[in-house]
Parts: C-alpha cells; structure tokens; sequence
C-alpha cells in the first residue's frame, strides 16, 4: 500500500462471509473501513467485525456514511439494482468484490473455477488433490471460508478459488493462473437483464487479464463456451477437455479410459476408478486431472486423489437403502441442466423428488430420460402446477408433497426394491425452505427416520 493511501476509505456492502472477511482484510491493510448490511448480520460476523474494530450496521445503509467511500467492495448477494448500489454508481464510486480486493494483496498462485454447475464439486476436488500432494493451499470463494479473510489471516502459496458470475462481475484487475470454466448453460438469468449474453460474458469474465503464461481448461463440449470462444481472444494457454472428440483435446475419453495429454506427457485412468460418478463428473474430474498436470503434480497423486476424493454434501450424495431402495440427495440440483446429469446417471427406475421455486425453468431437455427413467414423481413445492402441467401426460404417477417428510413418505410408497429415490429438485429451495443445505439435510433426516 501507497502511504498517501492510509486513510482512503472503503465501504463494504453486506455482512456475510465475504464482506466480513474484505473488512477484516481492508482494515489489516490500514484503510478506513465501515460495513453495512441491510438485513440483520449474524453473531460470529459481528464478533469478527469488533474484534478487528471495524464500525458497521444492520437493518439499514446510512446514505452519507456509504456516499463517502472511495471504494465499495460489494457483496455477490447484493444485485445491481438495489437503490444504494444504483446511488454508489451514480456517484462513480468504484464496487468491486471481495475476490477483486482481496487479489491485490497476495502473490499465491490462484486457480478459479466457474461455470454455472459444478464449480463446489470441482473445487473441492483440485483442493484435495493439491493437498495430497503436500502443497499449503486455501480453499475459498463460495465454498468454505471467504479468500479476504484467509489472505488476511493465513499465509498460503496457493488457493482454489470458486467464483460465481456475481463475483466475477465485480473483478477488473484481478488475474486467475488457472482459469477453469467447466460450462454455461442458463441459469440466474433474473440478474442479467434475461438476456443469455449477457450472463456468458459474465462467466468470461474468468479469462479477462489471462496472458500467455496461464492457461484456460474449458469444456469444448459445451457449445455456448465454444461459440462465444470464436468471438473472442483468449491470450492464455487453451486446454480443452471433451468426452466427444479427441483431437486437440488436452483430456477426452477412449472406450471407458479419461486420457490426459500435457505437454507430450500421456496419462489415463479408468472412468469406474474414478470416486465421482456420472457423465457430469467426469468433466469435472478432467479439469481436476488437467490442472495437476500442469501444476506438475505426481500422475501417482493425481490418479490417487481422483479415486480417494470423498465427494461433497447434496451432491448425488447417497444417503441410505432402505427396504433395498437407495435414497439420494443431489438437494443442489437447483437448475435443470443438473437434474438432467443426475437423471442422466441413473441406472434404476427412478422415483423423483422434484420442484421448489421455478426460476423461469423449460424443462424440455429432461422429456426423453423422464420417459425413459422416471416411474413417479414427488413434487415437492409450495407450488407444483407447472411440474404438473408439464410431466402429468408422461409419468404415470404425480402426486404433492409439502414437506421434506411428507416427500420421502410418499417416496417410500412408491418404490419396490431395486428403485432409486432421487431428491434432484431442478428448483431453487426457497419456497419451502431456508436454503438447499436444509432442504437436503432434511431429506436425509427423513430417510433416516423411515
Ligand atoms: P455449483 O457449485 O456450480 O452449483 P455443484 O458442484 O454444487 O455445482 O453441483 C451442483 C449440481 O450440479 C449437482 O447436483 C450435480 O449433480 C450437478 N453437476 C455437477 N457437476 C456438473 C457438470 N460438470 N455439469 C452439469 N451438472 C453438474
């Protein structure tokens, strides 16, 4: 920091993880900092602000207080069009996020992941790999604790970074070493003016800065990425990964082998060893494999960490079998696109749990494998006419359910031994719940108490 800097002041907007962690970060760096979150701030956010002293408030933005910043460091949650963001913009007062802020103040290698499915699972995946291999490494961005506050407190040579396209959106200078985008497929759109191009070049913005010297991992299988990719320069090192083509694909898939070729050097292993189940996954674990290689890990470690990785909570995540039915909660499937995965990777006749809050969902691609697949669906919503309207001529059983009980009880009636119960709502949670984790933990409750 620049001496004159001292007393600039930076504003943060929202009191959650990452807005606590930019202050306690803005504020170890000798700025004068205040936060204000509209809504109420939880108790372990507010011990950390008065620990480190940072003035903030709750239930309220005083106007002038936030009108004097020289910078605004915004939290993803907050959307664009909220009054005090629109009156900062007037202003012309920089926002930026806390990935943007808290990139100025480390020299760790960063690799970032984005894409509208997969990023937790993808993340959690490189960071158990670059653990195994014994590198001091942070895990951060939505997943786990803010990267403000562990460049703050912790002293790490690298970090695996999942980033939202809200936080990407607020991230001008900030460079990833590793940029990893896994796919684009409509989602969020209620933030980006509903126009598709907009929310792709928000998901690009992972690439902006890149130089020869990092390289992008991208599926070129997904082909809004390899569309918009023909618009565009892209300076970094390009590693496409494929499971339907094999030329000039840094990872892609022979017979049931996931190939890997860096630089020359050839690396397989076997889609049935790999921890991670589906098609879905196994993009994942291609970006995984493709950044060890060039992080120039161990093929030993690499191929170990890809069969050892434990997967991560609502994720496909098996719960029980009961009465020879096996319960599983994919509870984040909050999109259509990874319901299809889920739906996609089932082997048994499937009983689905479905529904929550609509986000404008056109569930057209999952019509042939709800045929194939589905013997009954559960729907589980606040309000199920739509699943209704849309699936009642193709499964031969629909019926509501208002609870996450009420949901595995009606499962449980519906299945015979050798069924799967799929909880992979395809909708956001909010109606009936308080997010998707307590939706899935309360699935998993339920099927424990069958
Ligand atoms: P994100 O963090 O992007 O929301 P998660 O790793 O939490 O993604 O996975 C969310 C859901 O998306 C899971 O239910 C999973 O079944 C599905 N999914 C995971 N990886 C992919 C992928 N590469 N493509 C499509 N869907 C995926």
């Amino acid at each position: 920091m620049q001496k004159g800097d001292v007393k600039k002041r930076i504003v943060v907007l929202g009191g959650g993880e990452s807005g606590v962690g930019a202050a306690v970060l803005a504020v170890k760096q000798g700025f004068e900092v205040f936060l204000s979150d509209s809504g109420k701030i939880k108790p372990r956010y507010k011990e950390l602000l008065n620990k480190y002293k940072v003035p903030w408030e709750e239930e309220n933005h005083t106007t002038e207080i936030i009108l004097n910043a020289k910078e605004v460091i915004k939290s993803p949650g907050i959307p664009e069009r909220v009054p005090i963001v629109q009156e900062i913009a007037k202003k012309g007062i920089p926002i930026i996020s806390e990935i943007e802020f808290a990139g100025r103040y480390t020299n760790a290698k960063k690799i970032c992941i984005t894409g509208s499915n997969g990023k937790t699972t993808t993340t959690t995946l490189i960071y158990h790999m670059l653990k195994m291999a014994g590198l001091n490494v942070g895990l951060a961005g939505n997943v786990g604790q803010s990267f403000a506050l562990q460049v703050a407190e912790q002293d790490y040579d690298y970090y695996v970074i999942e980033l939202s396209s809200f936080q990407l959106d607020g991230m001008y200078s900030f460079k990833a070493d590793i940029a990893i985008l896994l796919n684009i497929s409509p989602d969020h759109l209620d933030r980006y003016d509903y126009k598709m191009e907009n929310y792709v070049k928000s998901k690009f913005r992972i690439t902006q800065n890149l130089s020869e010297d990092e390289c992008f991992i991208f599926c070129s299988d997904n082909d809004v990425t390899t569309e918009h990719l023909k618009e565009i320069v892209v300076k970094a090192e390009m590693l496409p990964f494929s499971q339907e083509k094999t030329e000039d694909q840094t990872a892609y898939l022979i017979d049931q082998l996931m190939h890997i070729n860096y630089q020359n050097s050839d690396f397989d292993v076997s889609i049935d060893e790999l921890s991670l189940k589906g098609r879905h996954n196994v993009y994942n674990s291609m970006a995984a494999g493709i950044t060890g290689h060039v992080l120039n890990i161990r093929k030993d470690i690499i191929r170990e960490s890809l069969r050892s990785f434990e997967g991560v909570e609502h994720r496909l995540e098996p719960v029980f079998k009961v009465r020879g039915v096996q319960y599983i909660n994919d509870s984040k499937a909050t999109n259509v696109n990874s319901a299809w995965y889920a739906l996609e990777c089932m082997k048994s006749p499937v009983v689905w749990i479905a529904g929550g809050q609509d986000k404008g969902n056109d569930y057209s691609e999952l019509f042939a494998l709800v045929k194939e697949k589905v013997k009954a669906i559960v729907c589980l919503g606040a309000d199920n006419t739509k699943l209704h309207q849309t699936f009642g001529e193709m499964v031969p059983v629909m019926v509501n359910a208002n609870s996450a009980s009420e949901a595995v009880l009606q499962a449980y009636k519906l299945s015979v031994p050798g069924d799967v119960v799929l909880l992979s709502p395809a909708c956001a949670s909010f109606d009936l719940f308080e997010n998707y984790e307590d939706r899935g933990r309360q699935f998993k409750e339920a099927v424990k108490n069958l």
